[in-house]
């Protein structure tokens, strides 16, 4: 039996989209095609659904979890980043739902080969297109120290990056998930810890491999650009840095203006496209977190395109 990726704030998230048979979806990181299958199933008859991943593996396991919706739904290997083009050429005008469920999967967490993990040892990789050239081998082995030090603080949010930044550097080449994450313990120290020394360098280095962030401010400008009137985007964060760049891409598009506070007279000239739907972000209950522990992290905003 294939086991799926479970979907994190499933239910949350069908009842914030409000589903209509009628209406048109696109979910900007199908990955194993979790939500979409709750989108489609939501209704019936199911609405139309555009599917986008960067991943064509999590795209294969998409395929095989929504065959029994293969009418309704397209499925494009793509960046999300780029929703407007994709959108545009799957023939979709505008949507009613757009949502993005930002990290990584279960199975690019659990294959072997990708490198994202350091529970296991494997070839450092990180990538979630194999299409692309870098990987997080090329990163580690041949950024500058500062360069690596940079990014380990303002991706990883850590505040000893310089110390690991050297470590890193001293101990190249390094090959594999498990060296790298020693290489980090070695720089931090062990001691008891809530989570594992490496998980916030090892989230720097993703992000960064990914482009993360950048693709995350376009696909929010893009989405909120192609939702028809009342449409909604929702959007699932796993860690602060994505959470705060949600949280403030809604507040600004919620405002009329966007001047600084001691402005007299409003220049800026911005409108309100916007409406937020939740004021305080959504979480998981105790028992989805017992359930499903990937979404203890997980933050959820949802906002509402106004008729403008
Ligand atoms: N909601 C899905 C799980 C998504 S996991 C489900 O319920 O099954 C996040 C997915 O986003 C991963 O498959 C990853 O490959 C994809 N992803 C990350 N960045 C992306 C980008 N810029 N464009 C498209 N997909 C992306």
């Amino acid at each position: 039996m294939t086991v799926f990726h479970t979907p994190v704030l499933g239910r949350e998230l069908v009842s914030a989209l409000a589903v209509r048979p009628d209406g048109a979806y696109v979910d900007c990181t199908v990955g194993e095609g979790g939500h979409a299958e709750m989108i489609l199933s939501a209704v019936e008859p199911p609405p139309r659904l555009l599917g986008i991943d960067l991943d064509a593996d999590a795209l294969r396991s998409a395929r095989v979890r929504l065959a029994g919706f293969e009418a309704a739904v397209s499925l494009v290997q793509g960046n999300y980043g780029d929703v407007g083009g994709l959108v545009a050429a799957a023939g979709f005008e505008a949507a009613d739902g757009i949502i993005i469920d930002l990290g990584v999967s279960s199975l690019q967490l659990e294959s072997p080969e990708r490198g994202f993990s350091f529970r296991r040892e494997e070839r450092l990789d990180m990538r979630f297109d194999r299409r692309q050239a870098q990987t997080a081998f090329d990163l580690v082995n041949r950024a500058h120290a500062s360069e690596l030090a940079e990014l380990i603080r303002s991706l990883g949010e850590e505040s000893r990056s310089r110390r690991i930044a050297s470590a890193i550097v001293a101990a190249r080449p390094i090959e594999t998930t498990t060296e790298l994450a020693a290489v980090v313990v070695g720089a931090l120290g062990g001691g008891r810890r809530r989570i594992h020394p490496a998980t916030r360098t090892f989230q720097a280095l993703r992000m960064s491999v990914n482009g993360e962030l950048d693709n995350l401010r376009s696909g929010l400008e893009q989405s909120s650009a192609l939702l028809a009137p009342g449409g909604r985007l929702a959007v699932i964060a796993y860690h602060s840095l994505e959470d705060r760049l949600v949280k403030r891409f809604m507040a600004v598009e919620s405002r009329d203006c966007i001047c600084p506070r001691e402005a007299a007279l409003c220049e800026c000239g911005h409108r309100a496209s916007l409406k937020r739907v939740n004021r305080k972000v959504i979480k998981a209950s105790q028992q989805e977190i017992s359930a499903n522990p990937r979404s203890r992290s997980a933050r959820m905003r949802v906002a509402e395109r106004l008729a403008v």
